[in-house]
């Protein structure tokens, strides 16, 4: 046995990202596929005008949400989180396949609640359920498969932010979990179209494992660098730079414009919030330039990860 089997004997060691990275390396190459294993969603040729995107999102009792939470509110997160990955690739939901994993024992009243919650969003944000699956399992799952559509000229990817853009935010950031609000979070589908109208970004991804995490993703996907300005990341109330950086869940948007868009935005008034909170750089240092004047370079990866 080599070494490195040795020492990659549980999930914990290999994490969730060498999971991803293993599954990725079987993938193929059709031509239909214009960007598989990597982004927010999948995108797929579809028509002479958009592509269709798709994605997957699960959540599970005693990991994403338990039995003290409200299971409408579940319903709600099981969609939303969903919708917040197509409006990060610059898209709309348009139709959804819904699987539940149910507990035996499970009462009805909490299903119901639950399918109401889902339907509930489906509706608001006009996504018609085509389908899923329904199984029994010891503790309750559910996963939505999301298909959406974007107009080609419309599509954002994580892979195309440029040095010099600048990096923003569409809302504040930290204790998702603690404060309930990754149940209620609206997914930013609203600003996403706003921006991809008027200030299209030059690359784009939702907030769903941490700032710290999800920024480094992106720099990677698009090979540079970034700083980034602790006085500037807006968080919520009670919450500490590091949870800001690398609690999970947020469901806000992470973005680049280029320093004309972004100062025109800044120019603008808009009903939505828009925070600038640093500069894209070349070469692969992110640096966090915090508040007592001194810089530390962040050592990216320690945000929510599910092994
Ligand atoms: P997001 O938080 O935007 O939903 P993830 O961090 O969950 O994205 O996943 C990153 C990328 O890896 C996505 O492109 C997703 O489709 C892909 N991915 C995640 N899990 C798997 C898996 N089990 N098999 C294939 N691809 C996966
Ligand atoms: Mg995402």
């Amino acid at each position: 046995m080599s070494t490195q089997h040795k020492s990659l004997r549980r999930l914990t060691d290999l994490g969730e990202f060498g999971l991803i990275n293993k599954i990725k390396k079987l993938a193929g190459s059709s031509s239909e596929v214009v960007c598989g294993i990597g982004d927010d969603t999948a995108v797929l040729s579809h028509t002479s005008k958009m592509y269709r995107l798709l994605t997957t999102d699960m959540i599970s009792e005693d990991v994403h949400f338990n039995r003290t939470m409200n299971f409408k509110e579940i319903g709600f997160k099981a969609m939303n989180s969903n919708i917040s990955d197509i409006a990060a690739m610059g898209g709309l939901p348009r139709f959804a396949l819904l699987s539940i994993g149910i507990p035996l024992k499970e009462k009805l009243r909490n299903v119901d609640e639950l399918i109401k919650g889902i339907s509930q969003q489906a509706k608001k944000f006009s996504i018609e359920i085509i389908g899923g699956d329904t199984i029994r399992s010891e503790k309750l799952v559910i996963n939505i498969c999301l298909i959406g559509d974007v107009f080609k000229k419309h599509l954002v990817r994580r892979s195309t932010a440029k040095a010099g853009d600048k990096i923003l935010v569409t809302g504040h950031l930290g204790r998702s979990y603690q404060s309930g609000r990754h149940l209620t979070f609206i997914p930013r589908v609203k600003e996403s179209q706003f921006l991809i109208n008027n200030f299209k970004p030059s690359a784009m991804m939702d907030l769903s494992d941490g700032l710290g995490n999800d920024l480094n993703h992106l720099l990677k996907a698009s090979g540079i660098g970034a700083n980034i300005f602790e006085e500037k990341i807006p968080r919520h109330k009670r919450v500490s730079l590091k949870q800001a950086l690398y609690d999970g869940e947020d469901f806000e948007l992470l973005f680049m414009l280029s320093p004309q868009k972004a100062n025109k935005l800044k120019k603008i008034k808009s009903k939505f919030f828009f925070k600038e909170i640093g500069v894209c750089t070349k070469g692969k240092k992110c640096q966090l330039f915090l508040e007592d004047g001194t810089n530390q370079i962040v050592v990216f990866g320690e945000g929510f990860q599910h092994f």
